[in-house]
């Protein structure tokens, strides 16, 4: 046996795209033709398994894979010996209850009792238990949200992004019961060598989410605005500051976070900033 790390990750659906392309971003090549059900990396001692979502927490307990990458969701569910070793924020969802849109829907008290189909009996049953409630679960496999029109339950209880499925099948969501994104998952203890090779995957996967989660940012400003700006920017470690050819005028280099990005931009243009230059980031060390 070879002691590559061995990664599950999708072979096709919602997970797989943005699967492919953090693995993508984090310099690991690999084959994936179509078909293929294993694939081993060309630049890294890794190996990929391409299999369904719903095996992968239980292919990563029984160590048959090390490491996979799946929905939160789907390993609270199968609840099998595994842990979250990283949260990678895409594949973003909610589990929600939805009734038909023309049932009357007071508060969380009105789930007691009734039929709900779901595929996520688990998680559903957990969260009735918490609110002391009973309702009766319809565990299916696929195409929840018909399960009302055609009769066989009051509710569903499924996923949901922007809830145009529900709206289509004439439903309404009416409680969220678990907020899911993907996650890093990991299996027993690993070896030392593969847990060389996943702390070098983490290592690389945190710089890539950093790298998205910044911009470089560039500005022209009077010398005498520097301070000001140099007080907006927090930088890395602090802004770098070098003179312009233009005698009392500077240019400051400097990190800034996405989600602060248009508040920061305002700010600085008030301060006196011109010229400013917002670049993507491709990799980032911290
Ligand atoms: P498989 O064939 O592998 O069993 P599946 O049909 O069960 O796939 P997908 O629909 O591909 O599963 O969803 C995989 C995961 O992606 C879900 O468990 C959930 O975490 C996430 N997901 C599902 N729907 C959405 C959505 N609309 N937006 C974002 N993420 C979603
Ligand atoms: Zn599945």
């Amino acid at each position: 046996m070879n002691s590559n790390l061995r990664i599950a990750i999708q072979k096709s659906g919602r997970l797989s795209e943005d699967s492919l392309s953090l693995i993508k971003e984090c310099g690991i090549q690999f084959y994936n033709g179509t078909g293929k059900l294993k694939s081993e990396s060309s630049n890294f001692p890794a190996e990929f398994l391409f299999l369904r979502d719903d095996d992968i927490p239980g292919y990563v307990a029984d160590g048959v894979a090390d490491v996979g990458i799946v929905g939160e969701n789907v390993v609270v569910e199968k609840n099998k010996e595994v842990t979250v070793a990283h949260r990678l924020g895409f594949s973003k969802c909610r589990l929600s209850v939805a009734v038909d849109r023309s049932r009357d829907y007071h508060g969380i008290s009105d789930l007691q009792g009734i039929s709900i189909a779901t595929s996520y009996p688990r998680l559903l049953s957990g969260y009735l238990e918490k609110n002391g409630l009973r309702a009766d679960i319809h565990e299916i496999s696929g195409s929840v949200e018909i399960a009302p029109s055609i009769g066989l339950s009051d509710a569903v209880c499924d996923i949901v992004s922007s809830g145009s499925t529900l709206m289509s099948n004439g439903l309404k969501e009416v409680e969220v019961i678990f907020r899911s994104e993907a996650v890093l998952i990991a299996g027993q203890k690993l070896d030392a060598g593969r847990q060389g090779i996943l702390d070098k995957l983490l290592f690389r996967i945190k710089s890539v989410q950093a790298a998205r989660n910044n911009k470089y940012i560039l500005l022209n400003a009077p010398n005498t605005a520097i301070q000001a700006i140099t007080d907006i920017l927090p930088g890395m470690k602090s802004p770098t500051v070098v003179p312009l050819a233009e005698p009392g005028w500077s240019s400051v280099h400097s990190v800034i976070n996405e989600n602060d990005f248009w508040n920061i931009i305002d700010s600085l243009r008030e301060a006196g900033a011109q010229g400013i230059l917002v670049v993507p980031i491709e990799k980032m060390i911290l």
